[in-house]
């Protein structure tokens, strides 16, 4: 089977197997998990920020920033295509208690421009702006991503304003190893950001959120709170710094891949509107009369499996667990459709 679902799908690699089975572990609840201790040190130093916090998944890091970040009655500025609004079940009214103040990005992505048009007058009357999040790469906005020269004048804005800005990176490193800015360059643009280890880095299970002392202890207590304190989680801290260690250059062949595929789109006219692929995600449209349904089907009975994002529109992701082979044969696949 070639599974193009997600980069989620990803299974440890023996290497990462054995890193997880011998890890030191202790009862992170108290601290004392020698492993997850290490893993959130490393991520924090890697953006130049104090320290970080270990938790289940990438929507806990974002919902406990949202958290942390805010007030009841205040408001999040995003890209209308954001994760946090489109895929965290409304979580930020829910755990959160305040609005959302939508923006209409480009591919996920919004400008400096578009975020002070945003921010609200203070008015009884009105939610307070209070944070900014931008999402690097964007998901639904196809892994688009923004450089740091794109990123600066927002966070120049959220500072001059007093709002706080946090990054959204579930997928940063695909982004990174495009632009080649740095860890530490990101790190210094942002009051928090969240990473998920579980995507194109290939760990089964994590993801960190990254910020300031004072910020990580507060979201230490809204994580114990989500009930996202975690025990012996050493074990899995062992996959995230071997993922650190090993698996983010090689983000650049899932890239390579994921034009391949877009290739194979381009040369077959059942296809139309494929968005510009700029890392592991290709999103395009199938063209009436067949829909992303017709697709599904032809590629589930040739062993490939993707997903529709629309009624007439198809996502495939490309990951550590796809190879080069995987890839021409899907290539195959979609040109015979
Ligand atoms: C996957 C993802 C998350 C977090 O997802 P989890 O499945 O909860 O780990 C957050 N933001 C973006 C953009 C994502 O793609």
């Amino acid at each position: 089977m070639i599974n193009l679902l997600s980069d989620t799908v990803t299974r440890p690699v023996p290497a990462m197997l054995e890193a997880m089975m011998s890890a030191s572990v202790g009862d992170d609840v108290f601290h004392e998990d020698p492993t997850v201790n290490a893993l959130e040190e490393k991520a924090a130093a890697m953006f130049g920020h104090e320290t970080a916090l270990f938790c289940p998944s990438g929507t806990m890091t974002n919902q406990i920033a949202i958290k942390t970040h805010t007030q009841p009655l205040d408001e999040v500025i995003c890209d209308e295509l954001s994760h946090i609004y489109r895929a965290e079940v409304g979580g930020y009214a829910f755990n959160s208690g305040i609005a959302i103040q939508l923006i209409a990005g480009r591919y996920g992505k919004i400008t400096a421009e578009q975020v002070n048009a945003a921010i609200k007058p203070d008015q009884d009357w009105l939610p307070k702006s209070s944070l900014v999040v931008l999402e690097n790469t964007t998901n639904i906005g196809g892994g688009n991503y923004y450089t740091l020269e794109e990123i600066r004048p927002i966070s120049q804005l959220c500072c001059e304003k007093g709002l706080a800005l946090h990054l959204d990176g579930a997928r940063l490193f695909n982004a990174l190893v495009e632009t080649g800015d740095t860890t530490k360059e990101t790190g210094a643009m942002f009051d928090s950001i969240s990473i998920c280890l579980s995507k194109g880095l290939g760990a089964p299970v994590g993801s960190l959120l990254i910020g300031n002392a004072a910020f990580i202890r507060k979201a230490r207590r809204i994580r114990k709170a989500m009930g996202g304190g975690m025990r012996q989680a050493g074990y899995l801290a062992a996959a995230g710094i071997f993922a650190l260690d090993n698996h983010i250059e090689r983000l650049r062949t899932d890239h390579l891949h994921a034009k391949m595929l877009g290739e194979a789109i381009q040369k077959n006219s059942a296809y139309e509107n494929l968005r510009p692929i700029m890392t592991n995600i290709v999103i395009f449209d199938v063209r009436s009369p067949r829909n992303a349904e017709t697709l599904l089907n032809h590629l589930k009975s040739n062993g490939v499996v993707a997903s529709a994002f629309g009624p007439s529109t198809v996502r495939l992701v490309t990951h550590l667990d796809v190879s080069e082979e995987m890839i021409a044969r899907a290539m195959q696949i979609l040109e015979h459709f």
